[in-house]
């Protein structure tokens, strides 16, 4: 039931009064699960360092812990994954890896552009799981830039109308938790 998890991170490890903007009692309201039950989604937005990848892992232990499965995926791995299978004609039989977990967790979305073929096959892995299936997926991008990481206005239109009919989308601002300690050191100042 535990798949690929990069790392473990738990809620206990989150240091709510570093993040501010990030509202304990609504993460702890998503580590019941219930979203996961509904098929719905959670969409993390921020810079780099606040976290997004840490509260997603964090739930995703949860939902394994509760008998869930989940995958989890960086976009970049998930795109080249799904490149070559669609490139050697055995798509669909991939995509299966992905559809079947009742979590999947896509990390890292908005760092690299997407290429026409990548932006379309994320289109058709969201739009298989969705309403069937839960994403939590983390981004750097705002909703608003989701034209460009896609390189077209109507599939990024498509691909967030589906990712977002039932989602929670949690905007996390604030400083990054890696660079904490050479900020107080005045490194960057
Ligand atoms: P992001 O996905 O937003 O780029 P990460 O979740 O990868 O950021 O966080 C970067 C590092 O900082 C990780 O090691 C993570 O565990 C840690 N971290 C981030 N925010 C907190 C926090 N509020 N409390 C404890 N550790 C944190």
């Amino acid at each position: 039931r535990l798949s690929k998890l990069p790392y473990r991170k738990t809620l206990e490890e989150f240091d709510f009064s570093f993040q501010p903007s990030v509202d304990e009692k609504l993460i702890r309201e998503f580590a019941t699960l219930a979203f996961v039950h509904q098929a719905a989604n959670l969409v993390f937005l921020g810079p780099p360092g606040v976290g997004k990848s840490h509260l997603a892992v964090a739930l995703a232990m949860e939902a394994i812990s509760q008998g869930l499965s989940t995958y989890f995926v960086t976009v970049t791995n998930l795109v080249n994954d799904l490149r070559r299978a669609y490139t050697d004609g055995r798509l669909d039989t991939r995509m299966r890896k992905y559809l079947r977990p009742k979590l999947l967790l896509i990390d890292e979305v908005g760092y690299l552009p997407l290429d026409p073929i990548g932006a379309n096959l994320l289109f058709q892995l969201i739009n298989a799981r969705y309403e069937r299936g839960s994403i939590i997926l983390t981004s750097n991008k705002g909703i608003g830039e989701w034209d460009e990481l896609f390189g077209d206005g109507v599939l990024a239109t498509a691909v967030l109308d589906r990712l977002l009919h039932h989602a929670h989308i949690l905007n996390i601002r604030g400083q990054s938790y890696r660079l904490k300690d050479k900020m107080k050191a005045g490194v960057y100042t």
